[in-house]
């Protein structure tokens, strides 16, 4: 029996892709075609504007088809569990503006209750109640969720827009702390949803108030699940779920002055995520440098990405060939990430 090469060995990331639908435009322009042809679950073809084709093989494919219990029961289930027993997990999404990170995410928005439309997040909130209350009476948990923007490098928390530049930090456990973050506390899914539903319109307004787009900037939903018997301490699990910036190049937008300057900085903290997995998945000794201190995003992922931690990447794709060169490098990215 082949023994399992070093990477898998020592990798807990997945990193799947998934294409939405066609949408109405891309349906029209382009004769509605498409640059990806289906092989497996892991494997497709993918075509550019020039006919050029690539192979990409991916953990998971998700299709146009795939329903969004699919995308949590492969993805996120397996990182609730453990984030019950005290291993921290993260879930991102990457890819262009429109390609389907948000919708993945949230769904319609957050609080959809049609099954066939439901996010992640909602069905996250599902699974940590579910697995907590099959924990029986023994161990007694806390719930608590946090919300936080990252923008042109600095750090808001949507639950308190007046507190616009916290600063990540890292306490005597390794663990890392957004300081001063509002932690709301959680007793159920509907308490839950409400909360998220609040972030999210929160961060509509803070965004309408300083003329931002949402596309500009990484959001995280932080979720702790700690025991509260002291028998268990030390078990707390975190989970952070990240609806990432659009990946889109700059010269495609025509950014100058401001625009540019958000776009090299998205650029930046993408690249430092890249980074970040790709020496995970690359490093098969402990001591390789992982350079978490690169950005923001990935020092407030530090101890939910890599050691004993679970990470799963979703690179979200248009499936037109009108996107193309926007999505290979999206795939790009999830290829280096693996
Ligand atoms: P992003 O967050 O990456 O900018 P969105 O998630 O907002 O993109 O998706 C763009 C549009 O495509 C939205 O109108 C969304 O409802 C739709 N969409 C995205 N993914 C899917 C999907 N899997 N099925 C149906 N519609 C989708
Ligand atoms: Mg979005």
């Amino acid at each position: 029996e082949a023994s399992p090469s070093p990477k898998k060995q020592f990798s807990n990331v997945t990193v799947c892709s998934r294409f939405r639908p066609l949408n109405s435009k891309e349906r029209k322009d382009h004769g509605g075609q498409v640059c990806v042809c289906r092989i497996d679950d892991e494997t497709f073809v993918f075509k550019d504007e020039k006919e050029e084709e690539s192979t990409f093989s991916f953990d998971k494919v998700f299709y146009e088809d795939s329903l969004q219990a699919d995308v949590y029961e492969f993805i996120a289930l397996p990182i609730v569990r453990d984030a019950v027993n005290g291993v921290n997990g993260t879930i991102i999404t990457y890819g262009q503006t429109g390609a389907g990170k948000t919708y993945s995410m949230e769904g319609p928005n957050v609080l959809e209750s049609d099954d066939m439309k439901k996010g992640l997040l909602p069905r996250v909130v599902d699974g940590l109640f579910e697995h907590l209350a099959s924990a029986g009476d023994s161990i007694k948990y806390k719930i608590t969720l946090s919300m936080v923007e990252i923008y042109m490098e600095k750090v808001r928390d949507l639950f308190d827009l007046s507190k616009d530049n916290l600063v990540i930090k890292q306490n005597k456990d390794h663990e890392m702390l957004v300081s001063g973050v509002t932690e709301i506390h959680l007793s159920d899914t509907g308490e839950a949803l409400q909360n998220l539903h609040a972030g999210i319109q929160n961060r509509a307004v803070g965004e309408t108030q300083m003329n931002l787009a949402s596309s500009r900037s990484h959001c995280a939903y932080i979720f702790t699940v700690q025991p509260v018997s002291t028998r268990d301490r030390g078990r707390t699990g975190k989970l952070v779920l990240v609806d990432l910036a659009g990946s889109e190049k700059v010269e495609k937008t025509g950014a100058e002055g401001k625009l540019l300057e958000e776009a090299k900085t998205i650029n930046k903290s993408l690249s430092a995520l890249g980074n970040v997995i790709n020496a995970l998945t690359c490093s098969s000794s402990k001591s390789n440098h992982i350079p978490y201190r690169d950005s923001k995003l990935t020092r407030l992922l530090q101890d939910a990405l890599g050691g004993n931690s679970r990470t799963a990447l979703i690179c979200c794709c248009s499936p037109s060939t009108s996107n193309s060169s926007e999505t290979f490098s999206t795939l790009r990215f999830g290829t280096r990430a693996k």
